[in-house]
């Protein structure tokens, strides 16, 4: 499997799901294709275990955000995050966005906290990370009124009426193991239309496992199912989905890497 290489482009590597064997876990990623990752932040408040990992292991790269049903004890401000994202190994501002799912935080601070995250993102010129679940509507519009147009749909679950929305703005789209479930044929009619040099792959582990490890839990190693499943489905080689994805997570977050 060696001769592919592969970006996880999200998942939540310092999460405690991984304390007792992360080392292997990683591993395992690079055993699997895997080149480098995104540790992607969910608070501020555990963002020092973010750093300490991204400056121990060359392949692990960070974000800095507060996702938004995280309920923190003061809103980050465009000043803060700026000066919290200011590392040689933090790639992109985020995970942040709208989520109607839960809604844990009320809606009108989750649009303010996304609207902080995009202004932060721009100035600094880096890609904003957007969660977004039954928010279509909404994500989009914050989209549009702040001028985003550097940045990463994750965990793309929606159709392709708002997929190709994010795309005119000038997003990437990124898959994670929804695609492998089979009752999830309108998302794979989504992966056949975007255009190659616009998708990512990722995990979200240890969230979300991909077929065939449903229901356990989800690692940066099992990206390689996620490729697998969007060749199968665009029927073309891995090869050439593990070339394009690469390419494009490189290109997207700014990765410089050997
Ligand atoms: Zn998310
Ligand atoms: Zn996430």
């Amino acid at each position: 499997m060696a001769d592919i290489l592969l970006v996880d482009s999200h998942c939540h590597l310092d999460f405690h799901h991984f304390d007792d064997d992360r080392d292997a876990v990683l591993a395992r990623f690079t055993e699997a294709g895997g080149q480098w990752l995104v540790a992607v932040a969910v608070d501020v408040e555990h963002l020092p275990r973010l750093l300490t990992l991204a400056e121990e292991r060359e392949h692990v790269f960070f974000s800095v955000g507060v996702h938004p049903n995280h309920e923190p004890e003061a809103e980050p401000s465009v000043g803060r995050i700026c000066e919290l994202a200011a590392h040689p190994k933090c790639v992109a501002i985020g995970e942040t966005g709208m989520d109607f799912f839960r809604h844990r935080v009320p809606l009108k601070v989750q649009e303010e906290r996304f609207r902080t995250h995009i202004r932060a993102a721009k100035k600094l010129g880096k890609p904003v990370i957007v969660h977004m679940r039954e928010a279509d509507e909404a994500t989009l519009r914050v989209l549009k009124e702040e001028g985003a147009n550097n940045g990463i749909m994750h965990c793309f679950s929606s159709g392709w009426e708002t997929a190709s929305q994010a795309l005119d703005l000038g997003m990437s789209v990124s898959f994670s193991g929804n695609v492998t479930f089979k009752k999830n044929d309108e998302l794979r009619e989504v992966v056949k239309k975007v255009p190659e040099g616009r998708l990512l792959i990722e995990t979200d582990a240890p969230y979300l496992a991909p077929v065939p490890r449903r229901g356990r839990r989800n690692e940066p190693a099992f990206v390689l199912h996620v490729a697998e499943c969007i060749a199968q489905t665009r029927g073309i080689p891995l090869e050439t989905v593990a070339e394009f994805t690469t390419e494009n997570a490189t290109r997207r977050f700014g990765v410089c890497i050997k």
